[in-house]
């Protein structure tokens, strides 16, 4: 397996000087993360990105060799300064950056900025396209990293359909009412549809980007993945971690380094606090925390410090800079206000460490201030974490940071609430050493298990599960031949179990669902199989038990009603498998009621355990917005409960988890040597997965299906069950 890497920069950032180029490690989580998981995971991969500054050719020439000559497997792209420009400090900082870390009103929308966006991401394409040799196309997973990238996924698609392609964002998905702010929503939703799998760090930016997808392009999910354009595309989870063991014994490497910082503020206690320079990081209110904890707690002065490091970044955007002097001024008052000939009470620094130097300091403090008011994950809590092998330290962290959903024993704060954060500065301070020793070991397990490499496994498998998964729905149309092997295998089975849905298997799908009664051909067929030897018919429906049981009572076939909510076994009474509590159906209820209002021609359908609101009469593009809000009030309102929400053919109907046409077929499949299952709508492909891989699965109708065969139409249901009879 081959793995191309795609990120916005190369793992290393160029800067010229009189003498040539030089190579300097990219700052932040990003690169620091994937190459720490390459480092660890045995693979031939090729990282395409932006080598951080325009060359000359000559300049270009010395790269290459210097590439070449340390074999770094990279390949640069390049972009014109005036167009990086646009891109990147433009679209990707000014619009993308701020929109996704929910600071919207800071978002700036400008159509030459989202022109250059396109244009690099096609810029991207077209190196990718010529660098790599796509003869094996089979053996390559194409990872692509972070906002700058998003429509990559879409245009690689467009060029070689068949490739595997995964995305993983760095920073916050932002919940749909923000996201839609965006005038290009619909072209970034259908670039990252372009791959097999979208990754995030957390469950909530996964959520927000699924109901984007689900409320903007009205498609909706099925536990967690999308049908988009006759592929499957998944979304999950995977929190990205760090080299834990890397950290956990760091110690020994700066100990020298560690003493000579302690001493160096002999006698004082040290809180720290180290992020690049960016205002999603919160650092001014941190410093608006500590002037307020030191102006109440006078018994601290001369014993306490704060080492401020802030790193360099986006130094070309105004925002940014204005923004520095902003800090630097608050931090000179602070100095000015409390600090004495021998104590100041914050050293200040901007610049960037190396690993030595930051762990060093990871290990020298007390504290740890890890307040930024967005952030996608945060590594430095995660690294700070990992670093204390001597269970010492406290962590004071966001809950609106990626992380918290990990580190949940750390102090926990609302970065916006300055109070809040006094206040955690001086419950830090007065932690006792066991309180911190236990909340530190608990954390250090967690990131233990989940580190850097596993988070990168679990994606690239992920990744090979996905697009199997997707070269799975490319079902076979089942013709003539197929059909006589089906007879002939029917025939040689000593016990053959046949699971056939209604509406649109066996009878057209008509207006009303109370009008497709079965014709008399129908019945006498559905009887007939029945009555042979061995073999049980399922009759496996959304419709009521009531209907089926009008329609089917004196035939001897099994039926399942409200996908799999009631079981009747031939001959037997009807069994319920499923419960749903009157009063939030009542809600629900009246929830799709106002929708029936909203939607001309859509009706509700309410069943024992189910409620459904159909929409097939309705007007196809009115539909589209009305459904996909529907769908979002539902999702809110059965949040917590056993309830899902599931979008079939036309029709959003909420039901008990975990009940579906699959789970209820199962106690029908034990010791048969012939199983087939034919279905039309998006409820028969729970069947078709559940089902082992030996059956017959058969989808009606040309969409996008798990099942191996399709057919045209009921009427070829038909055709193929007389042949069973004949033979
Ligand atoms: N980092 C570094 N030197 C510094 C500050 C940070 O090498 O002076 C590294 C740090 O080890 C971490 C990354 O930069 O791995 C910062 O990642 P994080 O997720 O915290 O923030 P981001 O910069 O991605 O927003």
């Amino acid at each position: 397996m081959k793995l191309i890497i795609v990120a916005n920069r190369l793992p290393f950032s160029l800067s010229k000087d009189g003498h040539g180029i030089k190579l300097k490690k990219s700052p932040g989580g990003l690169v620091s993360g994937l190459e720490t998981f390459l480092k660890k995971y045995d693979v031939e991969f090729l990282w395409f990105g932006w080598p951080g500054a325009s060359l000359n050719k000559k300049e270009t020439k010395e790269l290459e060799r210097i590439i070449e000559d340390k074999k770094l497997s990279c390949v640069p792209v390049y972009v014109p300064d005036r167009l990086m420009d646009r891109f990147y400090n433009g679209f990707c900082n000014k619009t993308l950056w701020p929109l996704f870390h929910n600071l919207a009103p800071l978002a700036v929308y400008s159509q030459e900025f989202w022109h250059s966006y396109v244009e690099v991401n096609r810029l991207f394409l077209n190196t990718i396209l010529s660098s790599v040799d796509w003869k094996d196309e089979r053996d390559i997973l194409v990872w692509i990293h972070d906002y700058h990238l998003m429509l990559l996924p879409g245009m690689l698609r467009e060029a070689l359909p068949n490739i595997s392609i995964g995305f993983f964002l760095h920073i916050p998905f932002p919940p749909p009412e923000t996201f839609s702010q965006l005038p290009w929503r619909r072209e970034v939703l259908e670039g990252l549809l372009g791959a097999d799998l979208v990754g995030f760090h957390t469950y909530e930016y996964t959520n927000n980007f699924i109901r984007s997808v689900s409320k903007l392009l009205g498609i909706e999910p099925i536990m967690g993945s999308f049908i988009y354009n006759g592929r499957v595309v998944k979304a999950d989870t995977f929190p990205m971690g760090i080299d834990f063991e890397l950290f956990n014994s760091y110690a020994n490497r700066v100990e020298d380094r560690v003493r000579e910082i302690k001493r160096h503020l002999e006698g004082k206690r040290i809180i720290f606090s180290v992020d690049r320079l960016d205002y999603t990081k919160g650092i001014y209110n941190r410093l608006l925390a500590y002037e307020k904890f030191l102006s109440r707690n006078e018994g601290w002065h001369g014993k306490v410090v704060l080492i401020l490091n802030m790193v360099p970044s986006r130094e070309k955007v105004e925002q940014y800079q204005s923004m520095k002097r902003q800090i630097e001024q608050k931090v000179a008052e602070i100095n000015g206000r409390f600090g004495s000939v021998d104590w100041v009470p914050i050293l200040y620094h901007y610049r960037s460490l190396d690993w030595d130097e930051l762990v060093a300091h990871y290990l020298a403090c007390d504290v740890i201030l890890v307040t930024p008011i967005k952030d996608g994950m945060n590594l430095i809590a995660k690294e700070f974490v990992a670093s204390r092998s001597d269970l010492r330290g406290v962590l004071i962290l966001s809950e609106f940071a990626g992380s918290a959903k990990e580190l949940g024993e750390a102090v926990l704060v609302n970065p916006n609430s300055i109070e809040d954060l006094a206040r955690a500065i001086e419950l830090a301070l007065e932690m006792p050493p066991e309180e911190q020793e236990s909340r530190l070991k608990i954390m250090q397990e967690r990131l233990r298990r989940y580190n850097i490499l596993k988070w990168g496994v679990e994606f690239i498998e992920a990744l090979k599960e996905a697009t199997r998964e997707r070269d799975k729905l490319k079902a076979r149309e089942l013709n003539e031949k197929l059909m006589r092997r089906i007879v002939e295998m029917f025939k040689s089975a000593s016990k053959r179990v046949i699971f056939i849905d209604y509406d649109g298997t066996l009878v057209p799908l008509v207006k009303r669902p109370s009008l497709a009664v079965p014709s008399q051909e129908v019945k006498d067929l559905l009887k007939r199989l029945a009555l042979k030897e061995n073999t049980q018919v399922v009759l496996i429906s959304g419709r009521r038990k009531e209907e089926l049981e009008a329609w089917f009572s004196d035939l001897p076939i099994n039926m399942i009603a409200e996908h799999g909510c009631w079981i009747k076994y031939a001959g037997k009474d009807w069994e319920a498998r499923a419960t749903m509590p009157s009063d939030i159906k009542d809600k629900i209820r009246n929830v799709m009621e106002i929708y029936v209002d909203r939607l001309p021609q859509a009706f509700v359908e309410e069943k024992s355990f189910t409620i459904a609101f159909h929409y097939r009469n309705a007007d196809p593009e009115m539909a589209i917005g009305r459904v996909a809000e529907l769908v979002e009030e539902l999702h809110m309102l059965v949040a917590n409960t056993d309830l899902n929400v599931l979008l079939g053919n036309k029709v959003v109907e909420v039901r008990p988890a975990g009940i579906n046409k699959g789970t209820a077929s199962l106690s029908f499949c034990q010791d048969c040597d012939f199983l087939m299952a034919i279905g039309d709508d998006v409820t028969d492909e729970d069947l078709f997965r559940a089902l082992p891989e030996r059956a017959i699965t058969i989808k009606v109708g040309p969409a996008p299906t798990f099942a191996k065969y399709t057919i045209k139409s009921y009427k070829e249901t038909i055709n193929l069950l007389k042949q069973l009879l004949e033979e």
